[in-house]
């Protein structure tokens, strides 16, 4: 890329860190990543560590507040390696978008591009920065092989981001973010009462606009359902069945049809009681939440059916 001189180009890729005089830059990327993951920016941007693999990008005037904001960056990375195998990209760093920036944040590989809007000062709204962590491994990784997968995008970063929040702040702040999301995922299942086939986890989304598949269903009944599985086998047996999930599978894409097979064998072991138990049919193509569906031990918001706090700035996450 060439850009003018005062201006630092990024990518989701190896980055250059400082500008140069020239203002030719040359991107290199070793990991293979679907389409959508490609991405650059151009600005006038500086750079600060905030780790050893971890630093934030920004305006200059904006840069030392976020990189207080960020500071907790490499401990997420590591509480996210403890749990599910080791970083598989190099560098983890966060580009800080302007406020017109649509979304929460955006997984790009090496580069996760975020909102400002989550610099609250106070550090209070940096679970999306473990959402969009979780996703180098549940996404970046393991990759849905259509939009109609989306929900193994997201059910299992929401599920991984908690947590890895529980790794930081405790169990407490987990079941909040847990609460949050159910108050979300209910508010959203009475808005689509008159479309419940969008309600379940594996989409139809042919001849559509794949936007209409970004609702709470694929994030939060996504990581309800992982959360049944784990409260059915057990947190250890899960988590191994998670590393071994994207171990198999890393860099490459996953279809529903694929991970049920996967499931049945692997932590199901073709358990006929473990089976009946998991109800992953029902959870996957069937509507809205099956009987039994773990609900967190008390909703402390919403509770005269009002839309819940947003999480992440009231931005939608990505
Ligand atoms: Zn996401």
């Amino acid at each position: 890329m060439k850009v003018p001189v005062h201006l630092l180009p990024l990518m989701s890729a190896e980055n250059p860190e400082q500008k140069n005089a020239t203002g030719e830059y040359f991107f290199q990327m070793e990991q293979p990543i679907p389409s959508y993951l490609l991405s650059l920016a151009v600005g006038d941007l500086a750079f600060a560590p905030v780790g050893e693999r971890c630093g934030v990008y920004a305006e200059p005037v904006s840069l030392p507040q976020a990189a207080h904001e960020f500071a907790q960056t490499e401990e997420m990375l590591l509480a996210a390696e403890a749990l599910y195998g080791p970083y598989l990209w190099g560098r983890y760093d966060l580009l800080v978008l302007p406020p017109s920036f649509p979304f929460g944040g955006m997984e790009n590989p090496r580069l996760t591009f975020v909102t400002p809007t989550i610099i609250a000062g106070d550090r209070s709204l940096t679970s999306l920065i473990a959402h969009e962590l979780a996703h180098s491994w549940s996404g970046n990784l393991v990759t849905n092989a259509t939009w109609n997968d989306f929900w193994l995008n997201e059910g299992f970063t929401v599920y991984f981001e908690r947590r890895i929040m529980e790794k930081l702040e405790g169990p407490a702040y987990a079941e909040m973010l847990h609460s949050l999301g159910y108050q979300d995922l209910l508010h959203t299942l009475e808005e689509m009462k008159g479309t419940p086939g969008d309600t379940r986890l594996r989409l139809s989304l042919e001849n559509r606009d794949p936007d209409e598949g970004l609702t709470e269903i694929a994030y939060e009944k996504g990581n309800l359902f992982l959360c049944h599985l784990e409260q059915l086998v057990g947190r250890e047996k899960f988590d191994a069945f998670v590393s071994h999930y994207f171990r198999t599978f890393r860099f490459q894409s996953m279809d529903t049809a694929r991970f049920v097979l996967f499931l049945e064998k692997e932590l199901l072991n073709g358990n006929q009681e473990l089976q009946e138990k998991a109800k992953a049919q029902a959870w996957i193509y069937q509507p809205g939440l099956p009987p039994g569906a773990p609900a967190p031990r008390r909703g402390p918001v919403c509770e005269s059916g009002g839309a819940a706090p947003a999480l992440a700035g009231g931005h939608p996450r990505r």
